[in-house]
């Protein structure tokens, strides 16, 4: 079941000043879910805890969340969380915060629940509400009913629930400002993964594909100009978090296809961020679809308006340098997690483990 708009999205200057009331709404405790220090460099802890204050909300704060957060670290934040009687979670920060808070919703209302019972949704009571505060302009997850988690294996691996839908979701351009250039480019990269990857899916319809296109069109300028090493300014802020927001609704509807499912590797095992990790495989999705869709990618460029190459072009200048390398061995080894894998089944035109044999040894095998 598609649902592409069950969060209130508040996405301006004082987003969450503004709607103090809504915090109020959702309980009389909170606990808040940061990482080590985005909440506090990027100013929205202060603005949240300000709002909590003269609410008169009680609330605690748990910053332990890492990027490509664990299980293991969404279970001692649920189980913070319930301990001080949280009636609400309020996570802040980029993808990692926000997976992580809405994960810690499900344990906090289940403080009993362990790693299998998490993937198995044997949560007994529903989660907490959930706010989110985006302090990244990416991954959209303010918007999806998913949360990435990395498990007690190593495995990234994504689960989809309607009770993971925040209640609202709050953006200001101004948090993105501290971004660090890697990240203002990992995570611009990333929306453009989220929404070529939506638009060249599978369950791609008239809905998705105009948050896709829409999202493009406004992320291209703004991305092209931090990659060549200019600041955004406030206004181009505010481009790339509507554009984050609009890839966000785009895959609510679609999902992702095979670059994300393929990138997650690249992080697990290379440490790679992950808006580059899905990136890499980028131009292999464009190139897959111009050979078994040829007129279903002409129609894609001719919409945005843009000749094909300018997208992997603008791709390679986002991207760090590609020291990666793979054996033969590893990458024979690696394959069958590809086999019957949904990502990939996803893509728009049909893509083999043999395509994905051949994308990774292209890249990564170097003679
Ligand atoms: P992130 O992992 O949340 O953050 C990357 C780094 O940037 C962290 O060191 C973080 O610091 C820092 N940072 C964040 N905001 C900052 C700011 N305003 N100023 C300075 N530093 C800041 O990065 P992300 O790309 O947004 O999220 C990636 C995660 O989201 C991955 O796990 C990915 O799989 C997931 N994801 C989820 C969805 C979804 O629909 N749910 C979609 C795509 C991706 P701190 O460690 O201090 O926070
Ligand atoms: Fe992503």
């Amino acid at each position: 079941m598609k649902h592409y708009m069950p969060v209130r999205v508040f996405s301006e200057s004082g987003a969450v000043e503004q709607n103090a009331g809504l915090f109020r709404e959702c309980g009389s405790r909170c606990a808040l879910i940061t990482g080590k220090s985005s909440a506090v460099r990027s100013g929205a802890l202060a603005d949240v805890s300000e709002v909590l204050n003269r609410g008169g909300i009680p609330f605690c704060a748990f910053d332990g969340i890492e990027q490509n957060p664990s299980v293991r670290s969404c279970i001692t934040a649920g189980r913070t969380a319930s301990a001080f009687g949280a009636e609400f979670i309020v996570g802040i920060g980029g993808g990692s915060a926000l997976d992580a808070a809405k994960a810690a919703a499900v344990f906090a209302a289940n403080p009993e629940l362990n790693e299998e019972g998490f993937y198995r949704k044997e949560w007994e009571n529903t989660p907490l509400p959930i706010l989110l505060v985006g302090t990244t302009a990416g991954t959209g997850s303010e918007v999806t009913k998913v949360s990435v988690l990395t498990d007690s294996r190593g495995r990234k691996h994504s689960i989809h629930d309607d009770r993971l839908f925040a209640a609202a979701a709050f953006g200001d351009p101004k948090y993105t400002a501290s971004l660090p250039q890697a990240v203002t480019l990992s995570t611009g990269i990333d929306v453009l993964s989220h929404c070529a990857e939506s638009y060249f899916n599978r369950n791609a319809d008239e809905i998705s594909r105009a948050f896709a296109m829409r999202g493009i069109r406004l992320l291209l300028q703004p991305l092209r100009e931090a990659a060549e090493g200019k600041e955004p300014d406030l206004s181009q802020r505010q481009a790339l978090y509507d554009a984050s927001i609009l890839g966000g609704l785009a895959i609510c509807g679609t999902g992702t296809c095979f670059p994300h499912n393929v990138g997650y590797y690249l992080t697990e095992t290379r440490g790679i961020l992950h808006g580059f990790a899905s990136a890499y495989f980028l131009p292999a999705l464009l190139e897959q679809v111009m050979k078994k869709m040829p007129e279903y990618g002409e129609g894609f460029f001719r919409e945005l308006g843009v000749s094909y190459e300018e997208v992997p072009t603008l791709i390679r200048l986002c991207l760090p340098e590609n020291g990666i390398t793979m054996t033969e061995e590893e990458i024979l080894s690696v394959l069958p997690r590809w086999e019957n894998n949904n990502s990939v089944r996803n893509t728009c035109c049909e893509v083999t483990t043999e395509d994905i044999r051949g994308i990774l040894e292209r890249q990564f095998m170097k003679n």
